[in-house]
C-alpha cells in the first residue's frame, strides 16, 4: 500500500473515533446505522470464496493435522490492508462493530454455501480472562454473535475454555518424534456437543496451531462434525 493511501486509513480512523458516521475506509458519511464500513468499501473487501470452495488453503492446513470436516475464511489479510487495520479495531481499539460486521459478511457466505447447513452450533475460540478485561469482549465471540445476526445457529461459549497460564506447559514425557499440541484449552459440560456438528469461529488464522489446540480438545468430548470459519486468512 502507498504512503498516501496508509496516512489516509489512518486518519480515517482516528476521524471514526469522534464521528462513529462515517466510513472507516474511505471516509464518507453514507453510512447505514451502526455499520463501520459504507457499501463500496464492503464490496471492494478481498473475499477468499473459501467457504464454497472444497479443499481450499485454509482446509488444506489442516491434513494430517485435526479432523476438519469443513474450512474457510472471509478476508485474505494482508500487512498494511483495510483488512489489517480492520482487525486491529476489532482486537485493539474496542471497535466492537468490525467484529459484527464480520461475522454478518461470514454468515452470508455460510448460509450460500450448503455444506455447512448440517451445522449445530457455534463455538467461538475463547481467550484469557485478563484479555477480555483489557478489550471489554472475546473478538471471536462477537464474530460469533454476527453470524448469529444473519445464520441462526446457537453460540456456546461454555464448552471451550481457554486455560490459564499456569497449566498450559506441555508435557514433555511424550516421544520427540511426536509432534506436540500445546494444551491451550479445557473441555466442560461435553454433553452439549456430544453427536452435534461444531463450527469453530475465529478471527485470524496464521499457522493453525491454536485452532489444532481447540480441535483436540473438542475431540474429546465426542462431536459429530468440527468445521472452522475465520474471518481472516494470511497468505
Ligand atoms: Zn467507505
Amino acid at each position: 500500500m502507498k504512503t498516501y493511501e496508509r496516512i489516509r486509513n489512518y486518519l480515517n480512523a482516528f476521524l471514526h473515533l469522534f464521528y462513529p458516521q462515517i466510513c472507516f475506509g474511505c471516509g464518507t458519511d453514507q453510512l447505514e446505522k451502526e455499520m463501520p464500513l459504507c457499501d463500496h468499501c464492503i464490496n471492494e473487501l478481498p473475499i477468499t470464496d473459501f467457504f464454497s470452495i472444497d479443499e481450499n488453503p485454509v482446509e488444506k492446513i489442516f491434513w494430517g493435522r485435526a479432523p476438519v470436516l469443513h474450512a474457510g475464511a472471509l478476508l485474505f489479510f494482508t500487512k498494511d490492508s483495510l483488512v489489517q487495520d480492520l482487525i486491529a479495531q476489532l482486537k485493539y481499539h474496542h471497535n466492537k462493530k468490525v467484529g459484527i460486521l464480520l461475522g454478518r459478511l461470514i454468515g452470508k457466505e455460510i448460509a450460500a454455501a450448503e455444506k455447512f447447513n448440517q451445522i449445530d452450533l457455534l463455538i467461538p475460540i475463547p481467550i484469557r480472562s485478563s484479555k477480555i478485561n483489557s478489550r471489554g469482549y472475546n473478538q471471536s465471540q462477537v464474530i460469533a454473535i454476527g453470524i448469529k445476526q444473519v445464520w441462526n445457529r446457537p453460540v456456546e461459549t461454555q464448552v471451550l475454555l481457554k486455560k490459564s497460564w499456569s497449566n498450559t506447559q506441555t508435557k514433555k514425557n511424550r516421544s520427540a518424534r511426536l509432534r506436540q499440541v500445546p494444551e491451550l484449552f479445557v473441555l466442560q459440560n461435553a454433553e452439549c456437543i456430544r453427536g452435534k456438528n461444531i463450527l469453530i469461529i475465529d478471527d485470524v488464522l496464521t499457522t493453525g496451531a491454536t485452532l489444532e489446540a481447540a480441535i483436540v480438545c473438542l475431540m474429546t468430548g465426542d462431536p459429530a462434525s468440527v468445521s472452522i470459519a475465520v474471518a481472516a486468512y494470511t497468505l
